[in-house]
């Protein structure tokens, strides 16, 4: 092979072992083919060091943003599960971290609870909460524990651009790293100027230290038909919403050339989700079902495309909840909404002063099940039966109680900032709709 890999292991190496400052390395793993190649590399050149050499601490991160296309999802867990147990047996310094968005900010209750447009390239709020928020925090958080930090990435430059400039310009003292946006956060991009046949020349003649081979990864790609999606940690990284890699939800492209691949490819069971994510691109700018106001905002008017209607939300919730359903036909482990994600789209509905819609009941409705709305709430706050004999008729209680389901949803999402407009908003509104 035409590319010097001896060259990029004595770099890691020199790297690894000439920096004075104990900074540890934090890699950015997505499963993808670039940071395969970059963990391999890097794992192969420490494994070389003697044991009493291998002091500084390897991070490797990767972040899922709950909403990944399951197929892939599957496939990177189980990477992740066999480098943790082959990193302890072969005395690697190295720890696997897995990242998620928070609970306020994930894809779900964002869209579903706020009722956030689906994502396009106008408004594209999710690659922040999703994918650059949860890695940035995991970033600052060893910045803060160990003063500074080297994080290793495996984005690569456009095919042939940069190729010119040789990889041996790393050779440069003081070159081989930048700065990165974070305070006291290095950038080692080590196979930067690497070509895509390089990349996977080297994946196929190099098994994967971990164990077992990177034909799976191969056929993953095949099937999928695209490209990577590289750890996104700044603005600087290529945009996600380009990949095949990237979530299943996506509507910053046009389609999902991933998903339907793999659907051509056997993987028919993925159908409700491809129609799910059509569906969020079709009605994205359908008119009836945006608001014509902004959230959290007086501006009102015919141009103005705001949230979607409460019904809306309640209607793609249950769509989404109907697909899960139906995935899990074939595979019963799959959870395309978690539970706290209810919870979470429930209290944001209620802040939102959103009354007549429950997600227990569409639950249920879906699943046949005998939930109550307590299940998707935090009932310890508050005994119901208590208040109801404290208060004079039905419409005070129906009050009292929904003031105190706009306090819990403040308090479940640790965020009390606007609760008094909350509040106010909702009396005001009572007054105009229930007096
Ligand atoms: S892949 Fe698409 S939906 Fe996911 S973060 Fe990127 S742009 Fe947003």
């Amino acid at each position: 092979m035409s590319l010097d890999i001896k060259f990029l292991e004595a770099e890691i190496q020199d790297q690894y072992l000439n920096d004075d400052s104990p900074r540890p390395w934090i890699i950015g793993f997505s499963g993808g083919k670039d940071s395969t190649m970059l963990l391999q590399l890097v794992w192969l050149a420490i494994r070389r060091l003697p044991q009493e050499l291998r002091t500084r601490h390897i991070y490797v991160v990767c972040n899922d943003t709950l909403v990944e296309n399951p197929k892939i999802a599957q496939f990177v867990h189980q990477t992740l599960k066999s480098l943790q147990i082959a990193a302890a047996s072969q005395g690697m310094p190295l720890t696997v971290h897995e990242t998620t968005p928070i609970l306020e900010e994930t894809f779900w209750v964002n869209l579903l609870g706020k009722g956030y447009p689906a994502p396009n390239n106008m408004f594209r709020w999710c690659t922040e909460r999703l994918k650059i928020n949860p890695t940035t925090d995991f970033i600052k958080t060893k910045i803060s524990e160990t003063g500074e930090v080297i994080i290793l990435l495996g984005t690569r430059s456009a095919e042939s651009s940069n190729r010119a400039r040789s990889i041996k310009k790393y050779e440069v003292k003081g070159e081989r790293l930048r700065k990165h946006i974070l305070p006291n956060a290095y950038v080692f991009a080590l196979i930067k100027d690497v070509l895509t046949d390089e990349v996977w020349t080297y994946l196929l003649q190099v098994d994967p230290p971990w164990g077992g081979t990177n034909r799976d990864l191969v056929t993953l790609y095949r099937n999928a038909n695209g490209g990577d999606c590289p750890l996104v940690i700044d603005d600087t990284t290529p945009s996600c919403g380009n990949s095949r890699f990237g979530c299943w939800v996506c509507t910053v492209v046009n389609k999902d050339k991933s998903m339907e691949a793999l659907i051509d490819n056997g993987e028919e069971w993925m159908i409700p989700l491809s129609d799910f994510r059509d569906m969020l691109q079709e009605e994205r700018n359908n008119r009836e079902w945006r608001e014509k106001r902004r959230r959290n905002s007086d501006i009102t008017g015919e141009d103005v495309w705001g949230p979607y209607y409460p019904e809306k939300r309640a209607l793609m919730l249950k769509t989404l909840l109907e697909a899960q359903k139906e995935v899990q036909k074939s595979e019963p482990d799959l959870i395309l909404i978690n539970y706290q994600e209810l919870v979470a789209i429930q209290v944001t509905w209620h802040r939102d002063s959103i009354f007549n819609h429950s997600v227990a009941e569409i639950y249920n409705e879906v699943y046949g099940t005998d939930l109550s709305k307590t299940d998707f709430s935090d009932n310890t706050i508050f005994e119901k039966e208590i208040l109801q004999e404290a208060c004079h008729d039905n419409t005070e209680f129906e009050l009292i109680n929904e003031l105190l389901e706009i306090q819990k949803s403040r308090y479940i999402m640790v965020n009390n900032y606007g609760l008094q407009s909350d509040i106010e908003n909702h009396l005001e509104y009572h007054i105009k709709h229930k007096k």
